[in-house]
């Protein structure tokens, strides 16, 4: 399938597969049930270099493509979602925004750190009354000679008890405007920083989900990343990049269900015949891979326009809504046809339909992104009546 990748893509693709086979598959349910996730992983993924596909290899990246990460992130949500997400926040979120962002001097003192899995990052945008209006964010920073000082909480964050590196976004004047949000690398051990609790949840289990607090939190004024004032602008396309991105968890998670219910519908029989024979459970496959396929190839779309420089929020939001729509139907039907089974948490396919619910949610809900169609889809039209 996918005629279309480079040799670039297909190397990524396949050291992606090769390790989630080999590594991360086996140890995919110890994740779940010990709810960590082991740092050894992490290295590994740095030496095989999935860590900065996207960044140059001058800072210790790969140099390549949107595209690839994309692919990668599909094959490891394939083995373990928990992993997949943690990686994606690590590397796209906080690593690849890091780059495109930072200077000289922040590039070099951070991201080898963080090419190799020495050092864990995470994103700190959503607060505790900012979530999908992530630009109502209240955190504060406020310059005081060479240091900024913040105040403020963040939750929901990926990676958060995990990480040694944190981008965090804080309003950096008064109101909503264009100019009121910064952004800053803020260091684990800057005084006036604490990591609060764990949150359980309902899926990726092993990934950390934590709370941030900032009281007097102090940070060197040289890890303001790019301008202040400038973040609305980096958060607007660095979601573009991880809708694009995380889209291939949710074809990962969706193909995971697929292999798994097609070789148990060939081995489980009733009624004399292995029950992959019955037209109504060759329907659900049918359909699980049409739309796991077609998912696909909307990510890929996304990731190639952004690879390109090209406006790309439309693109990226029809792959994360219809990815998020596609792994719910998908895994649904994976249990159905798993039977009891699929009921048990002795089968796989019951974590599978419980982390397919945070494609729906992270990253701008499903809601969100039928806004955002909906909005360019009136603009486009708008500006065809304009024409002469
Ligand atoms: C497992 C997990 C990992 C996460 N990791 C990170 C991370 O690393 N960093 C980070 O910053 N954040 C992270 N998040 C936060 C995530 O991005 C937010 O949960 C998400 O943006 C939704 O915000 P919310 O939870 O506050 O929901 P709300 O914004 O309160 O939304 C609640 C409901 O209202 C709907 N809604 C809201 N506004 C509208 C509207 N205008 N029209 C119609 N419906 C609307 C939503 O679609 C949703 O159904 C994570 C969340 C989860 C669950």
């Amino acid at each position: 399938m996918l005629s279309f990748l480079t040799e670039e893509n297909q190397a990524a693709r396949d050291t992606a597969r090769e390790f989630a086979s080999s590594k991360l598959r086996p140890a995919a349910q110890e994740i779940e049930q010990s709810g960590r996730l082991p740092a050894e992983l992490f290295r590994e993924l740095g030496r095989l270099g999935l860590l900065g596909l996207a960044v140059p290899q001058d800072y210790g990246g790969s140099g390549g493509s949107f595209l690839s990460c994309a692919l990668a992130m599909e094959e490891l949500s394939r083995a373990s979602a928990a992993l997949a997400l943690s990686y994606g926040a690590h590397a796209f979120l906080c690593a690849h925004n890091l780059y495109a962002r930072g200077g000289e001097a922040q590039r070099r003192k951070y991201l080898p750190k963080l090419m190799s899995g020495e050092w864990i990052g995470a994103f700190a945008l959503t607060e505790p009354e900012a979530g999908s209006d992530a630009a109502a964010l209240k955190t504060r920073a406020v310059r005081r000679g060479d240091r900024y000082i913040l105040n403020g909480s963040k939750t929901f964050i990926t990676n958060g008890s995990a990480a040694q590196i944190f981008l965090v976004f804080a309003r950096t004047q008064r109101g909503s405007g264009r100019g009121a949000l910064s952004l800053f690398i803020v260091e684990r051990d800057f005084p006036g920083f604490a990591v609060g609790k764990d949150i359980p949840k309902l899926g990726t289990c092993g990934s950390p989900l934590s709370e941030l607090h900032f009281s007097d939190c102090e940070a060197p004024a040289e890890n303001l990343l790019g301008e202040e004032g400038g973040a609305l602008a980096y958060m607007r396309r660095g979601l573009d990049m991880e809708r694009a991105v995380f889209s291939g968890m949710a074809v990962g998670i969706g193909q995971a269900a697929l292999d798994y219910s097609l070789s148990y519908a060939m081995r489980r029989r009733q009624f004399k015949r292995p029950i992959s024979s019955f037209q109504l459970i060759q329907e659900m496959l049918a359909q699980m891979a049409t739309e796991i396929e077609a998912a696909r190839l909307l990510t890929c779309q996304a990731a190639w326009r952004l690879d390109r420089n090209m406006e790309a929020s439309k693109c990226a939001s029809f792959a994360k809504l219809f990815g998020a729509q596609m792994v719910l139907r998908a895994t649904q039907w994976a249990v159905q046809i798993l039977g009891g089974y699929g009921f048990t948490r002795e089968c796989p396919v019951e974590r599978f339909y419980r982390d397919a619910a945070l494609s729906g949610i992270g990253g701008g809900t499903s809601q969100i992104q039928t806004l955002i169609i909906a909005g360019e889809l009136i603009k486009e039209a708008l500006r065809e009546t304009k024409k002469p």
